[in-house]
């Protein structure tokens, strides 16, 4: 069910459920200068569990398992690179693997793009 909702969506919903009261500011305090660590792109950023909260509870407040990914635009780095294009309750055992890849692709993109 919550891996229908849309990600802004699912956040609240989590917030409002079992999530720590720290984690609000935490979030924000996060992603504060960050950038997508997949495109760059500075807005609509989320803070990406690498190892889910709703499977590792425990890593709720971890920084160390978080990873700043976009949403929305014509990337949704957090969908497709966090949660591996599949589904909200599905995550990407080495997220960075899957950046590395997809900074190549993008970088193949722009070198290749004509006019
Ligand atoms: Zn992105």
């Amino acid at each position: 069910m919550a891996d229908e909702l849309n990600p802004r969506l699912a956040s609240i919903v989590t917030i409002l459920g079992e999530r720590s009261p720290k984690w609000p500011a935490l979030r924000a305090a996060f992603l504060v200068n960050r950038k997508c660590e997949c495109c760059g792109r500075r807005t609509n950023l989320n803070a990406h569990h690498i190892k889910p909260y709703h499977l590792f509870p425990s890593l709720e407040l971890d920084v160390s398992n978080l990873l700043a990914l976009c949403e929305g635009g014509p990337w949704n780095c957090h969908f497709l690179i966090g949660h591996a294009g599949k589904s909200w309750k599905w995550y990407h055992p080495d997220p960075w693997a899957a950046i590395r890849e997809a900074r190549a692709f993008l970088k193949s993109m722009r070198t290749n793009a004509v006019r």
